[in-house]
C-alpha cells in the first residue's frame, strides 16, 4: 500500500468516526430528559415545598381518567394529562371531566410519533391540531406540551417557543420492567424528591401493573410527605 493510499484511508476513517460519534451525540441529546439545545427542557423544578407533578400521558381513554380520578381524590391530589390530538375527538367529555376536577390538561403532539428531523411545517401542525382540540375540550390556554418518547432536537423547541409552550419532560420514569405493582410504586416512590415531575402510563389496558401500582405510589408519595399537584401548580411554586 502506498503511503498516499494509507493516507486516503486513514482519513476516511477519521470521518466515519467522527460522523458516527455526531450521529450519537445527537441521539443522546435528543432523549436527554434535562437538556435541550435551544429552549428549555424542564424535567424538575426548583422548589422549597414538599411537592411533586404527577404526570399521565396518551389517551385519553375514560379507563385511564377514571383511574387517575379515584386515585388522586382521597389524597386531593391533581395531574396533569398530556392528551394525544388524534386521541381526543369522542374524549372531550373526558377532558372536561378533567378540567372541572381541577386537573391540567396539556398536549401531546396529534399523531405521537418522534419530534426530530422533520419539517418545522410538521412541527407547526403537531402542535396546533393538537391546541385546537384542547381548546375546543374547553381548555382555556394549553401552554405545556410533553414530546412522545421525550424526543426533541432543534425544530420542535423552536416551534414550541413560537407558541408559547413549555417543554415539560419528567424526571422520575415509570419502571416498565417492574413485575408487581408494588415494585413499580416503590421504584417511582423512592425516586420522587420536592419539584419531581413523575412520568405514568395508565391509559390503556396493557398497563395493567402502572394501573394497580397508582394508588400504592399515591399512598407512598403521601408518606414521604410529598403532595401531588398538577405541573403548572409546581411552575408557579418555583423557588
Ligand atoms: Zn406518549
Amino acid at each position: 500500500m502506498t503511503l498516499r493510499k494509507r493516507r486516503v484511508l486513514l482519513g476516511g476513517g477519521a470521518a466515519v468516526v467522527l460522523l458516527l460519534v455526531g450521529v450519537f451525540t445527537l441521539f443522546e441529546i435528543s432523549r436527554a430528559r434535562c437538556f435541550s439545545l435551544v429552549g428549555e427542557a424542564i424535567c424538575h423544578v426548583d422548589t422549597n415545598e414538599p411537592l411533586v407533578a404527577l404526570t399521565f400521558d396518551d389517551g385519553p381513554t375514560p379507563d385511564g381518567v377514571a383511574l387517575a380520578e379515584a386515585a388522586l381524590r382521597p389524597r386531593n391530589g391533581h395531574a396533569t394529562f398530556f392528551a394525544i390530538g388524534g386521541a381526543i375527538p369522542g374524549h372531550e367529555d373526558q377532558i372536561r371531566r378533567l378540567l372541572a376536577d381541577g386537573h391540567e390538561v396539556g398536549n401531546h403532539s396529534f399523531s405521537h410519533v418522534r419530534m426530530a428531523m422533520h419539517s418545522s411545517a410538521f412541527y407547526e401542525d403537531e402542535i396546533m391540531r393538537t391546541d385546537a382540540l384542547l381548546r375546543g375540550a374547553g381548555v382555556p390556554a394549553p401552554s405545556l406540551f410533553r414530546p412522545p418518547y421525550g424526543k426533541k432536537l432543534i425544530g420542535l423547541p423552536l416551534a414550541l417557543a413560537r407558541h408559547h409552550y413549555r417543554m415539560i419532560m419528567w424526571d422520575v420514569e415509570d419502571p416498565l420492567d417492574a413485575e408487581t405493582p408494588q415494585a413499580y410504586a416503590d421504584s417511582v416512590v423512592r425516586e420522587a424528591r420536592p419539584g419531581s415531575i413523575i412520568l405514568m402510563h395508565i391509559m390503556y389496558s396493557g398497563d395493567a401493573i402502572a394501573r394497580a401500582a397508582l394508588p400504592l405510589v399515591v399512598r407512598g408519595l403521601a408518606a414521604r410527605g410529598l403532595r401531588i399537584v398538577t405541573v403548572g401548580e409546581l411552575l408557579r411554586r418555583r423557588g
